[in-house]
């Protein structure tokens, strides 16, 4: 490949025996591109996050549920969260027992939860009237509750999930209402969770949510767990060369109330962590293809097949992603300018980069959108009957392999009523 912007996947020998041009010929243009290595190093990095012993990441399929993917997360013995029954029937499809799925719920069905009760998987609750619904269907039986200590974090308003102004959780002035609707319904509270929000780069919020929870534990006598939420962060701005969260001072200072805390409670119990971004964001990659530019009253617009129907962030939470260039063909990008990446949505909001200084880019070259693995092919719709794209695998000998199919027209017209 000649005069490309490509050092993040040079480095990380991304595409494996493959260049990005072969890949887009075999598999089409846009495409999910995943790197098995990266997957792999990220899931053992959580599992030695602390050394407490009785500890479990749960990854929080919602992030990204590909099948082959869950796969290699159970194989790292990965547990998993589920936030739907689509969720839980696709874990149980990828190996997941009964015990390594913890149901975390938000404004469910009955059904919804018998679907789980069924299964034998705890169901996590959070709110007074949800605990009621789930004491009425499963008298007697295990339940987890999800409380919300105020604290939040995050990148975005819309992804901060704790705190005073959020629908999650139940807020801690009501726990002994809690305890009453346990009693009555002779429920047996195994286990707390939270989450506080996504992506925090720096661990202190998340201790002090931790802090906050465990104070909340204490109401309760006999828990097995309690689940500290996700969130943890990765670097979107590789180029930038902005650092990791790290997670080895993270690490420690998590060690250290976890200990006090067992201690002081009497019980080794099991703490647990639900990483959703932080497992599949940075394995994950998506290609796609420059069809036009223009200069529109002094803009400059790179036209692409990216549209927001393909990654959705950008436009849902002004998320930034690097962008990478490859090049077959020998003109060299004699010059960097801003340029406004686009998709070929209708839509004037389409936007992947606004006003981004990037080397030259001509029409054919293709570009990479880093670190979307997570909530990248998850959020894709058929928007503007826009077929949704393939999902590819670079297994750790560095073949490619197709883990999920293109959709075609018949998948588009699958559910209408002849
Ligand atoms: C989304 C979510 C997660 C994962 O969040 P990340 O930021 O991807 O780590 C974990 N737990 C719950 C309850 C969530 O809703």
């Amino acid at each position: 490949m000649l005069n490309t912007h490509n050092q993040v996947t040079t480095n990380t020998n991304f595409f494996g025996n493959a260049s990005p041009h072969e890949l887009i010929e075999k598999y089409g243009s846009p495409l999910y591109v995943y790197n098995e290595n990266i997957l792999r190093d990220r899931c053992r990095e959580l599992k030695q996050l602390i050394t407490y012993p009785n500890f479990s990441v749960n990854y929080s399929v919602k992030a990204n549920g590909n099948l082959s993917l869950l796969k290699i997360a159970r194989e790292e013995e990965l547990n998993v969260d589920a936030m739907s029954p689509g969720e839980i029937y696709v874990e149980e499809m990828a190996g997941f027992k009964s015990d390594q799925i913890l149901f975390i719920s938000n404004n469910i069905s009955a059904e919804e939860m018998q679907y789980a009760l069924d299964r034998n998987i705890t169901v996590s609750v959070d709110s007074l009237s949800q605990l009621e619904t789930l004491g009425k269907i499963n008298n007697g039986g295990k339940v987890c509750v999800r409380f919300n200590p105020g604290v939040g974090a995050g990148h975005h308003e819309k992804v901060v999930t704790g705190g005073k102004k959020t629908k999650f959780g139940i807020e801690p002035t009501k726990i002994e209402e809690v305890k009453e609707i346990l009693e009555k319904y002779n429920l047996h509270l195994t286990g707390i969770n939270q989450h506080i929000g996504s992506l925090f780069m720096d661990g202190d919020k998340y201790i002090e949510g931790i802090n906050s929870l465990l104070s909340i534990a204490k109401n309760f006598k006999d828990l097995d767990f309690i689940d500290l939420g996700g969130g943890f962060g990765i670097p979107y701005k590789k180029l930038d060369h902005q650092p990791r969260l790290d997670l080895i001072e993270l690490g420690k200072k998590l060690d250290k109330v976890l200990f006090n805390f067992a201690k002081e409670y009497g019980k080794q119990l099991q703490f647990k962590i639900e990483p959703g971004r932080y497992i599949v964001g940075e394995c994950g990659l998506l290609l796609g293809t420059v069809h036009s530019t223009k200069v529109n009253y002094d803009i400059k617009y790179i036209g692409t097949d990216l549209g927001f129907n393909v990654l959705k962030r950008p436009i849902m939470y002004d998320s930034y992603h690097d962008i990478e260039i490859y090049r077959t063909r020998t003109k060299p990008s004699t010059k960097s300018e801003f340029v406004t990446v686009v998709g070929n949505i209708c839509e004037s909001g389409d936007i992947i980069a606004k006003e981004r200084m990037l080397p030259e880019i001509f029409e054919g070259d293709l570009l990479g959108v880093l670190d979307a693995g997570a909530y990248g092919y998850c959020m894709a719709s058929n928007y503007n009957n826009r077929l949704r794209p393939a999902e590819v695998l670079i297994s750790a000998t560095g073949d490619s392999k197709l883990i999920r199919k293109r959709d075609s027209f018949e998948s588009l017209v699958n559910n209408f009523i002849i």
